[in-house]
């Protein structure tokens, strides 16, 4: 097939599109492969949707060789399912809610599990119907708060999702690594740099979840790995608890002035000015215990305030806060907060105020690395005091452990063998053990061998595939353009004709058609008050791997063929055009 871009459905910007934040992102506005229409809101242009629809085929391709079947369910979806499993409210302002004429609540797909499993639930009944896996490709739906990123964080996005049912754990398990296998091959072949990491706690096995990760700078996720192998999305590493420690020597706690110290610095420095220690090193953060007050907005619109307690040189870090809370949202305490708790000395909190059974009532959770017998400089819950030698255990407890402070490059391993180094990348996919607990809330049930009812174990697994189209595009890109992989690439040929003399369009269409004839997509640029250097650009910007020039070498017989990614060029004569080009193309 040939596009003519005097026809084409087109238009190249010279410009930056001023909404645009990533290098990718920019080039895929400006080279007319995409549009936006609202914020996270695009439009796939005729060059766009053929990457789109390229990177749905490796997807499809995977997807049906581990026997997954593919449908399709609407997007626009009634409450009621949601309403049993409990999303329709914890899903928070993401999910785009609405209703119909007669008033009913509809909701725009976010994802499909409740669909799913009454779908399976309406046609089958007995454990000789299972395993299924099902998949889609389809269009969803999240009001995500910062729909910055372009198409890597769209409102309206494509999914692929897959659901798996099984009668027991041993399928699920089987599924699911079926599945695991289908996504390193989908990621072999949109060829980014990606890592597998754990994604949850851990609390239901090993790999009861797993993300793939695009390594990128630009990646809103953060992961940690160490030299052994172990890979873990931030949200999901597991501090263990320090062990319990001796305070047999720790003096009793004493509380002291410690005027304009609401600060960890300015703490730090007045500890080492007035109070120094008695072993002769220097105060540090390390040695205070800082308290976090955050208030949690949970989904139903009651709030709930905590207070998580962390070593001083470390931040409470909010995305693994957040996902300890979920389907809660921390804020920051605003005054008025601090104003409602007046057990509450701002800048001074200690664990005197905090905990349920005490003075401001708020629950308290410690983070795992602090030990019982560990001794703390932490707030005296008065303005201007503090107090030194607080041991836990001893002198102060706490109502649980969180998993929410900071990971620092060179932390221990959770398994306590090697260090953890930290980088980005961009969540690409997500496979999940589901388990038990849609189909429960559905009613989800088989009969099994023995005539019993048992209740279907899911997995859920997703790949973002409109994600992936701006994945690659971030990873194949210079100065003058996008540079695609061949598999993704528009077309495989970008054939450009330069100059008035009708010889050369005359030519020119005659190639378009031999390689027609070979089944090669050609983007023909065959514009005919275009000059030269103008469709040479737009050729660099668009990013076909293989650009062939009929233009001034015509008059002795010659074409030019340039690798886009290389930029190596070479003549060859006219009529081994075609032949040449399926040489390049094909290899
Ligand atoms: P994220 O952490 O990036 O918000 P998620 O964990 O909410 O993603 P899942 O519910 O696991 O996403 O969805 C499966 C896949 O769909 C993700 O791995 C990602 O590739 C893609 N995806 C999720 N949200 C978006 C979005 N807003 N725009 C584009 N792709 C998305
Ligand atoms: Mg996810």
């Amino acid at each position: 097939m040939a596009m003519r871009m005097s026809t084409l459905f087109l238009r190249t910007l010279r410009e930056d599109p001023a909404d645009a934040e990533l290098p990718g992102h920019k080039l895929l506005v400006r080279a007319g492969y995409i549009r936006r229409v609202a914020p996270g809101v695009y439009t796939w242009l005729p060059l766009g949707l053929r990457v789109l629809q390229k990177v749905e085929g490796v997807v499809r391709e995977e997807m049906n060789r581990i026997g997954a079947q593919e449908v399709r369910l609407p997007a626009l979806l009634p409450r009621e399912p949601y309403e049993a499993t409990g999303r329709w409210t914890e899903y928070g302002e993401a999910l785009f809610r609405l209703q119909d004429r007669k008033g009913s609540d509809m909701l725009l797909g976010p994802t499909h599990e409740e669909i799913f499993c009454l779908t399976v639930k309406d046609m089958y009944s007995s454990y000789k119907d299972l395993p299924l896996s099902l998949y889609q490709i389809q269009t969803k739906y999240r009001d995500e708060a910062r729909p910055r990123a372009g198409l890597l964080r769209g409102r309206e996005f494509i999914m692929k999702d897959s659901y798996s049912f099984d009668v027991d754990q041993a399928g699920l398990q089987k599924s699911y690594d079926a599945h695991r296998e289908a996504y390193v091959r989908i990621f072999d072949r949109l060829g980014f740099e990606y890592v597998i990491v754990h994604a949850d706690s851990g609390a239901m096995g090993g790999s009861a979840s797993e993300e793939f990760l695009a390594v990128s700078e630009f990646g809103e996720d953060t992961f940690v790995r160490d030299e052994h192998g172990y890979a873990a999305n931030v949200e999901a590493v597991q501090v263990p608890q320090a062990a319990e420690v001796d305070a047999s020597a720790v003096p009793a706690a004493q509380v002291h002035d410690t005027p304009d110290t609401p600060t960890i610095d300015t703490l730090v420095a007045r500890l080492n000015e007035a109070h120094p220690r008695e072993d002769g090193r220097a105060w540090t953060a390390a040695d205070t215990l800082k308290n976090v007050l955050v208030m949690l907005h949970q989904p139903d619109g009651t709030r709930e305030p905590l207070a998580v307690g962390v070593p001083g040189d470390r931040e409470v870090d909010p995305k693994r806060l957040e996902a300890q809370v979920a389907p809660a949202e921390p804020e920051p305490f605003t005054d008025e907060d601090f104003a409602a708790f007046p057990a509450l000395a701002k800048g001074y909190i200690g664990p005197g105020a905090l905990g349920e059974d005490k003075p401001a009532g708020i629950r308290y959770l410690l983070d795992p690395s602090i030990a019982v017998g560990s001794e703390w400089v932490t707030g005296a819950d008065e303005r201007g005091k503090h107090v030194l030698h607080l041991v836990h255990g001893r002198d102060f407890t706490a109502d649980g452990t969180i998993q929410a402070a900071q990971i620092r490059e060179g932390d221990p391993s959770p398994d306590g063998h090697g260090s953890l180094t930290l980088a980005r990348g961009m969540e690409m996919g997500h496979i999940f053990q589901l388990g038990t607990k849609y189909a429960e809330a559905l009613g989800l049930k088989v009969l099994d061998e023995n005539g019993k009812l048992v209740t279907v174990t899911m997995g859920s697994y997703g790949v973002g595939v409109s994600r992936s189209v701006a994945a690659v595009a971030e990873g194949n890109r210079d100065e003058a353009g996008l540079v695609w992989p061949r598999a993704f690439a528009p077309a495989d040929v970008h054939l450009v004709a330069t100059g008035k003399d009708e010889a050369v369009f005359v030519a020119a269409e005659e190639i378009v058609s031999g390689l027609e004839a070979q089944d090669l997509t050609v983007l023909y640029d065959d514009r005919r008050k275009v000059s030269p250097g103008v469709k040479f650009k737009d050729a660099e910007l668009i990013g076909v791997p293989t650009i062939v020039v009929v233009g001034k070498g015509l008059a002795d017989g010659k074409i030019e063929i340039k690798d886009r990614r290389s930029g190596d060029r070479r003549e060859v004569p006219v009529e081994d055009a075609v032949a040449e080009v399926l040489r390049e193309v094909r290899g």
